[in-house]
């Protein structure tokens, strides 16, 4: 875990697991957790960090209900959480799914957890706009559903700081694991923020503004054309393997590593477009 100071208020952790990244912003003797993750030796040298520097947090907030994300606040005991409203019915519909996910990452990591994974449980439901005010930084909460029907990304208005949750990377590309309509309702509203630095769930936080442009239109480029080749497949009655024929010439990011991400997202978009079929496809795979 690599710990890099991005401003004067906010240090970034990556994770050696998916180049997850978890914020933590201090200033004026406190200190809040953006999804603090992963591996339960990176949550200790991330302890360590907030105890050298003698702050307990005073809040963590958690992007969306996603086992990579919702890994940190077993380790902060008593300090509260603050996640979407939606999240706690994430946690009802896949709450057992979610610790069997993460079981199944610790047997494949060689790793014997004593007590199965204790998912937490939020003391602050955010409803967007939501602000919040901690160590001289105030972020304000950005309803941001299309991978996540809970997710949520955070702005800071003043700096011109987004932490974009699961969007926006330079490694991935969009996960359409909720909506396609609301992916890009959610990229639509954040293309209208005034955005100086970017820090993606996973992949490299940039403060170049050629390249936080890129991204977005390249993001909203590659679910155009989503859209356009899985509909035209579900106006002429296509069955999901014509979507997966029609999709196959599309051009994304990274495709080795994405290539599963992208039948998954044609799988998804081709339901939600009033495509059927006879048994699960697309993300709700990943939940099985
Ligand atoms: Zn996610």
């Amino acid at each position: 875990m690599a710990f890099r100071q991005f401003t004067a208020h906010l240090w970034i952790a990556q994770s050696e697991v998916f180049a997850t990244n978890s914020g933590v912003f201090l200033g004026a003797g406190q200190a809040g957790l953006i999804d603090p993750g992963l591996r339960p030796e990176e949550l200790r040298r991330l302890q360590a960090f907030l105890s050298e520097r003698g702050v307990r947090p005073r809040l963590i907030l958690i992007t969306h209900a996603h086992w990579d994300h919702i890994l940190g606040p077993e380790v902060f005991p008593g300090v509260p959480v603050a996640a979407h409203a939606r999240f706690e019915e994430v946690l009802r519909r896949h709450g057992a799914d979610l610790q069997h996910q993460i079981a199944a990452w610790d047997a494949e990591e060689g790793r014997h957890r004593e007590r199965p994974f204790a998912l937490p449980r939020p003391d602050v439901l955010i409803t967007p706009p939501w602000r919040c005010e901690i160590g001289g930084v105030s972020w304000q909460a950005i309803d941001a559903p299309g991978h996540a029907p809970d997710q949520c990304a955070f702005y800071q208005p003043d700096a011109g700081i987004l932490w974009a949750a699961d969007m926006l990377s330079d490694v991935e590309i969009p996960l359409v694991s909720h909506s396609l309509a609301a992916y890009e309702a959610t990229l639509a509203r954040i293309a209208a923020l005034d955005i100086a630095a970017l820090i993606p769930g996973h992949g490299t936080p940039t403060a170049s503004r050629a390249e936080i442009a890129r991204r977005l239109a390249a993001d909203r480029a590659y679910l155009a054309a989503l859209r356009e080749c899985v509909s035209r497949v579900v106006r002429s009655s296509g069955d999901v393997d014509a979507a997966h024929r029609a999709c196959a010439a599309l051009s994304y990011a990274h495709p080795q590593r994405n290539r599963q991400a992208h039948r998954w997202n044609v799988e998804t978009v081709f339901l939600e477009l009033g495509g059927t079929a006879a048994r699960p496809i697309g993300w709700e795979l990943e939940w099985q």
